[in-house]
C-alpha cells in the first residue's frame, strides 16, 4: 500500500492555486465540464462506486446519503457545504479552504449537477476569517469568469453558491444546527427524523457535506469511483487528511492512504516524538473520541474499521499526540470546559450535566477531591449519554470517561494525595 497519497493536497503549495489562474493551469475544473454532460444518477453512482466516506466525523457514506434526497418533491434541493470546522485538533479544511478554494467550490458544483440544486452554501467557522476571505474572493472569480450563476461552463444548469460565516458555534457544525443557524434562527439542533434529506433548509430537502468530502469529487470524477475504491482499505476507501497537533516534530496537515499504520504514521510522516518526550496517550479523530494509551497502538491502521476494533473512532482526524508530561486530569478538565461552554442549552442534561462534570473535575483539580467523585462523574454521565437531542452530549462524557479509564492513577492518585493532606490537616 502506498501510505502517501496527495488527492487533496496535491497542489496547496503551488504559486498562485488559490487563485482561478492558478487551479485551472493544473486542470481545475474539468471534472465539472464532464459531469455536465453526465446523467445526473450516473455522477450519484460513479461517488457511490467510490465508497467516500463523509470526512467529518460520522463516516457516512457520500453516495447514499445523497440517494436519500427525494427529487419529485417540486421543491429546491440545498447543498450546504460544512465548513464549520470547530473540533479541538481538527484543522483540516482550513488548509483547503486557504491554499485550495477552487477545489472546494468543484466539489460543490459536481454535487449540485448530481442533486439538481441550484443553490447552494458554503458554512464556514465564524473564526476562520482569513478562510472564508479566500473562499469569498474565489467564488467571485467565478461568477466574473461565468462559472457561477446563469448557465454554468455555457451550459443551461444554473448555480448560485453562498459563502456564509458562522458565529463561532461549536455546535453549529451539528447538521440540523447548521441548517438551524443559517435559516436566521439560533443555532439549535433538532431531533431527527425527519432527516435533512427530506426536510432540510427552509423546510426543502438538503445535503449537508463536510468540505474535505466534497473536496474530494474532482478527483473522483476525473479518475473514476472504481480508481478510488482502490486506495485505501476495502470499507475504508480513499485518502484522509489529518491535523497532527501535540508533542511530535513535525506537526501540521497530513494526506494519508487510509490504513496507514498508526505507529508508522508517527514516525514517518509527523516526525516522530520531540525530543526527550515519551508517548503517553493519542487522540486520533479529535477530541470527542476515546483515547488510545501508547500501549494500545501495535497494529492499529487509521481507518474507520481498525480504529472502531481498538475502542476509538476516526472521527475528524484531529490526531493529538500526547506525551508524559499530560496530566490527563487537565486533560478532561480542559475538555468539559469547553463542551460545557459550548452547550446550546436546549436539554437539561446537557446543559446542566456539562457543567456538573466540569465543577467535580475542578475540585479534584484543586486538591479537593473525593473518591466518589468518580462514581458521581460516571452517574451523571449515564443520565447525559443517548438522552439528548443531539450527540454533543456523547461528545461531551467521552473524553472525561474514556481518560478515566485509561489513566486512573491521573484522577485517583490526585484525590488520594487531597485525602491524605486531609487527614493530616485534621
Ligand atoms: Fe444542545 Fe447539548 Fe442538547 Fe445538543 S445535546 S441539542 S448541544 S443541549
Amino acid at each position: 500500500m502506498a501510505k502517501h497519497r496527495t488527492i487533496l493536497l496535491k497542489n496547496i503549495h503551488e504559486e498562485g492555486q488559490h487563485t482561478l489562474s492558478g487551479y485551472e493551469s493544473r486542470g481545475g475544473y474539468q471534472a465539472i465540464r464532464k459531469v455536465l454532460d453526465m446523467d445526473p444518477l450516473e455522477v450519484v453512482e460513479e461517488v457511490k462506486k467510490s465508497g467516500l466516506r463523509g470526512r467529518g466525523g460520522a463516516g457516512f457514506p457520500t453516495g447514499l446519503k445523497w440517494s436519500f434526497v427525494p427529487r419529485d418533491t417540486g421543491k429546491p434541493v440545498y447543498i450546504i457545504m460544512n465548513s464549520d470546522e470547530s473540533e479541538p485538533g481538527t484543522f483540516k479544511d482550513r488548509v483547503l479552504l486557504e491554499r485550495d478554494p477552487h477545489l472546494c467550490i468543484e466539489g460543490i458544483m459536481i454535487a449540485a449537477w448530481a442533486l439538481q440544486s441550484h443553490v447552494c452554501f458554503n458554512y464556514v467557522r465564524g473564526e476562520y476569517a482569513f478562510p472564508f476571505e479566500r473562499f469569498h474572493k474565489a467564488v467571485s472569480e467565478c461568477y466574473e469568469k461565468g462559472y457561477l450563476g446563469k448557465g454554468i461552463f455555457g451550459s443551461s444548469f444554473d448555480l448560485d453558491i453562498i459563502p456564509h460565516r458562522g458565529a463561532g458555534a461549536y455546535i453549529c457544525g451539528e447538521e440540523t444546527g447548521l441548517i438551524e443557524s443559517l435559516s436566521g434562527n439560533k443555532g439549535q439542533p433538532r431531533l431527527k427524523p425527519p432527516y435533512p434529506a427530506v426536510v432540510g433548509l427552509y423546510g426543502c430537502p438538503t445535503v449537508v457535506n463536510n468540505t474535505e468530502s466534497l473536496a474530494s469529487l474532482p478527483w473522483i470524477l476525473n479518475n473514476g469511483g472504481e480508481a478510488y475504491a482502490e486506495i485505501g482499505t476495502e470499507k475504508s476507501t480513499g485518502t484522509k487528511l489529518f491535523s497532527v497537533s501535540g508533542h511530535v516534530k513535525k506537526p501540521g496537515v497530513y494526506e494519508i492512504e487510509l490504513g496507514y499504520p498508526l505507529l508508522e504514521f508517527l514516525e514517518d510522516e509527523c516526525g516522530g516524538m520531540l525530543d526527550g518526550s515519551r508517548l503517553k496517550a493519542i487522540i486520533p479523530g479529535g477530541s470527542s473520541v476515546p483515547a488510545l494509551r501508547a500501549d494500545e497502538l501495535d497494529g492499529v491502521n487509521l481507518d474507520y474499521e481498525s480504529l472502531q476494533a481498538a475502542g476509538t473512532l476516526l472521527g475528524s482526524g484531529g490526531f493529538m499526540v500526547l506525551d508524559h508530561t499530560v496530566d490527563m486530569l487537565d486533560a478532561a478538565l480542559n475538555f468539559a470546559h469547553f463542551y460545557s461552554h459550548e452547550s446550546c442549552g436546549q436539554c437539561t442534561p446537557c446543559r446542566e450535566g456539562g457543567h456538573w462534570i466540569e465543577k467535580i473535575l475542578q475540585r479534584i483539580a484543586s486538591g479537593n477531591g473525593r473518591t466518589e467523585d468518580i462514581d458521581l462523574i460516571k452517574d451523571l454521565s449515564s443520565q447525559i449519554g443517548g438522552h439528548t437531542i443531539c450527540p454533543f452530549g456523547d461528545a461531551l462524557i467521552t473524553p472525561v470517561l474514556s481518560y478515566i479509564e485509561k489513566f486512573p492513577d491521573d484522577f485517583y492518585g490526585k484525590i488520594k494525595a487531597s485525602e491524605r493532606y486531609l487527614n493530616v490537616v485534621n
